[in-house]
């Protein structure tokens, strides 16, 4: 066992993930956190967290990979842009699955794994000035909640934070009651002005059920299911939802059987709010010297639209672990090997996800251009949709028009493979996992 300790505030992915690796690298770590494994399956829904088969990856690696992607995993995305008058339809296919299972399994799941090796978990909520108290005891405190105190505890980065607000308003639900496609796939679903919509398959207390995550733009005819109250009145917040569902979502609603759709386990699979986009400086020196490194949503909170918030922390985690690992003094030349090895992905998922949002509401001419050839190119739609993988990549296309276009012509004369040839066909059989 190294002589190394390590004090980490907060269990969720970014958290679990670095304990889990520091753990499997002899170093002695304790995890303090608010809620014990048993308070989970009581709680309002987390979040609808789908895994890249990037993070897959680093779970198995982790030995915490307990939803194998073959039985849990989806295959692809469909892809519903809602132009009026001229629908876009198209498919694309992952590399290796991606998968969804409720944070409330999940987290308890990985808690139990992180004890069972012998991490140590301290059950309590710290407050803002336990910190320094807190680190103490420990060469390194990492910080992975951006709950009150600690959101302000490390700088804003304001030239990586554009916003200042949400960006969409969430209504974002488990439901029951909507028939899957004919291959296990996420649907994105686009309504220009008004806002986007990530049907996910995911995993939870009863079987599988439908993640909606609806973004809804602010002031646009949707942004009222951002408020609408379902314990109040469930029939009516129902019936609202599917009038605004066949609306803007037609390709959802046309699966809905009216009769069974609901929130898939009661009231408390719904949740609502927004999220502003915001980057934080990684690390702040805490009374007496010593370092706070912040990790996952506190170092960069990005809008769900793209699904990439946990997979950030996930490969974040892992990069501060092995520099945990290698390199002996804990000082700011160590946090700028750590922001080297991560900035370009979470600055690459950062810019990617506010470009998408901005612009998917103006669709400027070089964005319906990419569209279009997306919608009509399989070899481009399979290689957009494996870009969820690897958010840098999707920048290095969408940073500028000049870009977008010559991504497309690097793709598009890739050879097509004449199985997949028509851009609406899923694949028979999915590929999965390499
Ligand atoms: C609707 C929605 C959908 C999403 N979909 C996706 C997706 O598809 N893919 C994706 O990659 N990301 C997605 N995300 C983002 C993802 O949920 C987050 O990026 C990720 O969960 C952040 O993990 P974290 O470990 O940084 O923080 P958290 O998961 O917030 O963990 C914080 C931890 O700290 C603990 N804690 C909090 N306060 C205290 C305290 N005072 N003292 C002690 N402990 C404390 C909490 O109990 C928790 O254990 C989504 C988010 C939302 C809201």
């Amino acid at each position: 066992m190294s002589s190394k300790r390590i004090g980490i505030i907060g269990a969720g992915t970014a958290g679990l993930h670095l304990g889990l690796y520091l753990l499997q690298h002899d170093v002695k770590v304790t995890i303090f956190t608010d809620k014990k494994p048993a308070e989970y399956s009581g709680m309002r829904l987390l979040n609808t967290v789908a895994h890249h088969a990037v993070t897959n990856a680093r779970e198995t690696a982790l030995g915490a990979n307990h939803w194998p992607e073959e039985q849990y995993g989806y295959f692809g995305h469909y892809y519903y842009i809602g132009i009026p008058g001229n629908p876009l339809r198209f498919f694309g296919d992952l590399r290796a699955p991606s998968r969804a299972v409720d944070y409330r399994i999940y987290q308890p799941r990985l808690m139990e794994d992180f004890e069972n090796r012998g991490g140590r978990i301290e059950y309590r909520e710290i407050r803002g000035n336990d910190v320094a108290k807190i680190s103490a005891e420990f060469d390194l405190v990492v910080v992975c909640t951006g709950k009150g105190p600690f959101g302000q505890m490390f700088e804003h980065d304001k030239r990586n934070s554009p916003f200042d607000r949400p960006q969409r308003a969430l209504c974002v639900g488990l439901f029951k009651g909507i028939k899957e496609r004919p291959i296990r796939a996420v649907t994105m679903n686009f309504s220009p002005g008004a806002g986007e919509m990530i049907e996910i398959p995911t995993w939870t207390f009863n079987g599988l059920a439908t993640a909606l995550v609806i973004e809804n733009i602010v002031g646009s005819d949707l942004e009222i299911l951002a408020k609408a109250k379902y314990e109040e009145n469930p029939r009516a917040f129902l019936d609202l939802l599917l009038q605004k569902l066949r609306r803007h979502y037609p390709d959802c609603a046309e699966r809905i059987d009216e009769k069974e759709f609901d929130l898939a386990n009661g009231p408390l699979d719904l949740m609502q709010g927004g999220v502003t986009p915001t980057m934080r400086k990684t690390h702040k020196v805490l009374e007496g010297g010593k370092l706070a490194v912040a990790l996952g949503d506190v170092h960069a909170l990005v809008d769900p639209v793209l699904g990439q918030g946990a997979n950030l922390a996930s490969h974040a985690a892992v990069i501060l672990g092995e520099e945990i690992v290698k390199q002996d003094v804990y000082d700011e030349r160590f946090v700028e090997h750590v922001d080297n090895r991560r900035n370009d992905r979470i600055l690459g998922a950062m810019r990617w996800t506010n470009y998408m949002m901005t612009n998917l509401a103006a669709m400027p001419p070089e964005l319906q251009q990419y569209v279009l050839a997306v919608s009509q190119n399989r070899v481009l739609a399979d290689a957009f949709t494996d870009g969820f993988n690897y958010p840098e990549r999707q920048w290095d296309c969408f940073a500028s028009p000049a870009r977008m276009e010559a991504w497309i012509a690097k793709h598009a004369d890739e050879p097509t493979n004449p199985a997949t040839a028509r851009p609406y066909e899923p694949r028979k059989e999915p590929r999965v996992a390499a």
